[in-house]
């Protein structure tokens, strides 16, 4: 029962972005391996150095954008808030800082505003990816921005 709020359709074939922080591509690329069968079922996107590793290791179409520090977690984001991507891996370094912190900061805020499936590490990329759900038509349950939206802003 969901309070008749909102929600956001996603087909059996899901778009997926992958990102990996550098001490984390070849966890990456060793996990994407394994499931190169699983991933090529879907729609891949993927940061720039990361997406060009992953094509070269998996041989599968993916759609890259730009390196992360560049501006290619932005562009996630956008395209999570645009409905354009729905499913997010996303290998973070927790002992580096990283010149684009507040990009990641904000790729995460936004992957949790639009409800969007998140791994951070390889086990729960693991749980996702044996999920029944992953190659089944599934209805993301959102917050009623509308209430936002329409907020009365004082002069
Ligand atoms: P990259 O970007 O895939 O181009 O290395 C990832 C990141 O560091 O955010």
């Amino acid at each position: 029962m969901n309070g008749n709020k909102p929600v956001m359709p996603m087909s059996a074939q899901k778009r997926i972005a992958l990102i990996a922080h550098d001490n984390k591509k070849y966890d990456l690329l060793d996990w994407a391996k394994f499931n190169r069968d699983s991933l090529a079922k879907h729609q891949l996107f993927a940061t720039g150095t990361t997406g060009k590793l992953l094509e070269a290791e998996l041989g599968i179409e993916i759609t890259r954008l730009q390196s992360g520090p560049l501006g290619g977690d932005q562009q996630v984001g956008a395209r999570i808030a645009q409905n354009e991507i729905d499913f997010l891996i996303f290998f973070w370094d927790p002992l580096e800082p990283l010149p684009h912190d507040p990009d990641i900061k904000a790729l995460l805020r936004l992957a949790v505003v639009w409800n969007i499936p998140v791994a951070c590490n390889r086990a729960s990329a693991d749980f996702m990816f044996s999920s029944a759900l992953l190659n089944e038509p599934y209805e993301r349950i959102l917050d009623d921005f509308d209430a936002y939206r329409n907020r009365t802003i004082a002069p």
